[in-house]
């Protein structure tokens, strides 16, 4: 199996380990003998999102934001297609916010985005910083995603967008609903920084797999062993929920 990764905005949209992601991809790959590619697209460079298996994303501080989103959206026609073919795609954070409708900057700028996200962003009241515990939606085993949030925007789903999950410890989405992400055929967006798949290598291979599906017609992905990354999973989950329960005053 070969698998082309495209990875867009590197040098602008990368924050808290974002190009992680990037890595842990790479090496689940290739520990299962797969060829691997990554492309690195930065504004204003030709891109052919027709050669791409998955597409990474990361976040990026509002300037930078407002830095590559018409060169992002100048390119949506072209991506949505591919994710309308169900290339799997990953969007962080600040990339997560411009596939929705739109993003409004702290400023006060509005920042069109792709659509593909029935969602939309505002500025909220102060930054939500945090460990972050979800339940997601997909069939994920371990079923929890663990990650780590700092957003000053507050992302709302419309009725009938599916989330990624549901926020156990953190804001996620707006802090106000419970809801965290978005998910629509292959494409996942989450406030989740970390880097997130070192830790939840679940979701990664969940990426991995709808890659092969595309490619191959059905997923069988070897298992690999995740003494490690589950050991990190399962403290970052322990050690969240027991810092909110201090923080609530729970258990005192
Ligand atoms: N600039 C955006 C915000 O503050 C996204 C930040 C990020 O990607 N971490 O909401």
């Amino acid at each position: 199996m070969h698998l082309s990764i495209f990875h867009l905005y590197p040098a602008r949209m990368n924050l808290y380990g974002d190009r992680g992601n990037v890595l842990a991809l790479v090496r689940r790959a290739e520990w299962r003998g797969w060829t691997v590619e990554v492309v690195p697209v930065e504004a204003g460079e030709p891109a052919d999102f027709a050669r791409a298996d998955l597409i990474f994303m990361g976040g990026g501080e509002d300037r930078h934001q407002a830095a590559i989103f018409e060169d992002f959206r100048r390119r949506g026609p072209e991506i949505r297609a591919a994710l309308a073919d169900g290339v799997p795609a990953l969007a962080v954070c600040g990339a997560y916010q411009l596939l929705g409708h739109y993003y409004e900057t702290a400023a006060g700028q509005r920042l069109d985005g792709l659509g593909w996200f029935d969602a939309y962003t505002r500025p909220g009241p102060g930054r939500a910083i945090g460990n972050v515990v979800v339940e997601a939606t997909l069939p994920l085993e371990p079923r929890t995603l663990v990650g780590f949030e700092n957003h000053g925007g507050r992302t709302y789903l419309e009725p009938g967008q599916a989330p990624l999950g549901r926020v156990v410890a953190g804001a996620g989405n707006n802090g106000a609903d419970g809801t965290e992400g978005a998910v629509k055929l292959a494409t996942v967006g989450t406030y989740l920084h970390g880097s997130l798949l070192p830790k939840n290598p679940q979701l990664a291979d969940w990426l991995l797999a709808r890659a092969q599906e595309r490619r191959e017609g059905r997923a069988q992905l070897e298992p690999l062993d995740d003494t490690l990354e589950l050991w990190a999973h399962a403290g970052a989950v322990e050690r969240t929920r027991r810092l909110t329960r201090v923080k609530n005053g729970a258990g005192r």
